[in-house]
């Protein structure tokens, strides 16, 4: 262990489902572990249940990890010196090793199946890298209810490796050096530890990972809302951000940072520093990491994230120029927690539409829309339909309220409310500067302001 370059993880799921949450946060554990240490990360796909493995599965779980920024260097899709990389490839493997443990007497046969068997009086010392020291009589890994010894299952009636076997021997063929993973493992470490011990392999290091828990401080689940990662891409949510939200569920980088990207994250990563405590997954916070993206991300790359979520929306961004939708999110100054958010926010830069479906100006008086036509007309005369400079515009309309004994505010609400539908914006002469004094022209005179 340690940066010399020899550290191996692996993630190992089963391509039973999408990339949940869980699934994700020990993959980039692994990863930022791996990246690190300047080892290697290696995807290994679990699919000794037949029935409920898929291939589809297993390209979104791909799809899912790419998603998040987590690379791989060795996996079924990528080949490398230590597989094969699916479980349902090393059906031999498995068999040999089976065989060995019924020669030296540590296994036996029952029918098909092979079954090892538990041991009395040793004992096994279970050094977690985060958990620390656990330690546990041999004759307690494995237990029926009643507390009497519970062989283990190795190799099923029906020819497929157990779980608690099938990852043995995976890591052992695969050069593991350190096993990350969620702490609903922790119950199998003792029995892998025996069946290393019996073949006579030294087993990798062992790094279990906090729970995590969901708002009301229960098990995350189901209940508690989106679980596959893509699910938060649909709602607006970053890849990056998710990225530093996960990585926050049991480590920081120290002081007070908390937001980060993945460069920071894997420089700085110890797997010593994570802690045991469960994490809770509080929405709150994901929403505040992902607000902090969006805000420090380039303007070309805001306009891309928020580009499909117009699209959703019905509007055309391609309509405009790319600088001209970027300049607009910019003034946006970092409303909307999420992308989604953030495209409803800012529909009117795209299209007058969802404008007129909101205001109808039914609240101005016709007196208040006679103050309104004449400062309009005034500001069209000053400027005309170019040149629209947002201290400029403000200043003169100070001024001329100052003249004609009218209020700033009864000028710029309806005109905030004429351009974006909309009470709050960001500043008024800025929004009306940007889309350009043709745009203004056409919304205000749809109102009749002008
Ligand atoms: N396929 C197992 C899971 O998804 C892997 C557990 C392990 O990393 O050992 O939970």
């Amino acid at each position: 262990m340690g940066t010399d370059g020899n550290v191996r993880v692996r993630f190992a799921p089963s391509p039973t489902g999408a990339l949940h949450i869980g699934g994700a946060h020990t993959a980039l554990f692994n990863w930022l572990w791996a990246r690190h240490t300047g080892g290697s990360f290696i995807l290994r796909i679990e699919d000794t249940d037949r029935e409920r493995s898929t291939a589809e599965y297993e390209r979104t779980i791909m799809d899912g990890m790419r998603w998040l920024g987590l690379d791989w260097d060795e996996g079924p899709d990528k080949g490398g010196n230590h597989g094969p990389y699916r479980q349902s490839e090393r059906m031999d493997g498995y068999r040999n090793a089976s065989e060995l443990l019924i020669e030296s007497g540590r296994a036996y046969r029952d029918g098909e199946a092979i079954i090892f068997r538990v041991p009395e009086g040793e004992k096994i010392l279970l050094d977690d890298a985060i958990y620390g020291e656990i330690n546990v009589a041999s004759e307690k890994a494995s237990m029926n209810q009643d507390g009497s010894i519970k062989d283990i299952v190795l190799i099923k009636s029906d020819g497929m490796p157990t779980y608690n076997f099938a990852v043995v021997v995976d890591d052992h063929f695969m050069d593991i050096t350190c096993v990350i993973r969620g702490e609903d493992h922790i119950a199998n470490t003792p029995k892998q530890i025996l069946i290393y011990r019996a073949l006579g392999w030294e087993p990798p290091q062992f790094a279990h990972l906090p729970m995590i828990l969901g708002g009301d401080k229960k098990k995350l689940s189901k209940r508690h809302g989106a679980t596959s990662v893509f699910e938060y891409n649909d709602m607006g949510y970053l890849p990056d951000a998710v990225f530093n939200f996960l990585a926050l569920l049991g480590w920081t980088p120290g002081g007070d940072v908390e937001i980060f990207d993945r460069e920071l994250a894997a420089r700085s990563f110890e797997l010593s520093k994570v802690t045991k405590k469960p994490a809770v997954f509080d929405m709150d916070k994901l929403n505040y990491v992902n607000q902090e993206h969006l805000k420090a991300m380039s303007p070309e790359a805001r306009r891309n994230a928020v580009e499909p979520f117009w699209r959703e929306l019905g509007l055309h961004p391609e309509k405009h120029p790319e600088k001209f939708i970027e300049d607009a999110l910019t003034l946006m100054g970092g409303r909307g927690k999420t992308t989604r958010e953030l495209a409803e926010y800012s529909d009117y830069f795209i299209d007058f539409e969802p404008v007129k479906s909101r205001y109808d100006a039914s609240e101005i008086t016709p007196p208040h829309r006679e103050v309104l036509r004449k400062f309009f007309c005034a500001i069209y005369d000053r400027f005309g339909d170019r040149d629209w400079e947002p201290a400029r515009l403000e200043e003169f309309a100070r001024d001329w309220c100052e003249k004609n004994n009218a209020s700033l505010k009864e000028i710029a609400m309806p005109m905030r409310l004429a351009l974006s539908g909309r009470k709050v914006s960001p500043g008024v002469f800025e929004m009306a500067s940007l889309m350009g004094g043709e745009e203004c022209k056409i919304r205000l005179s749809n109102y009749q302001f002008i």
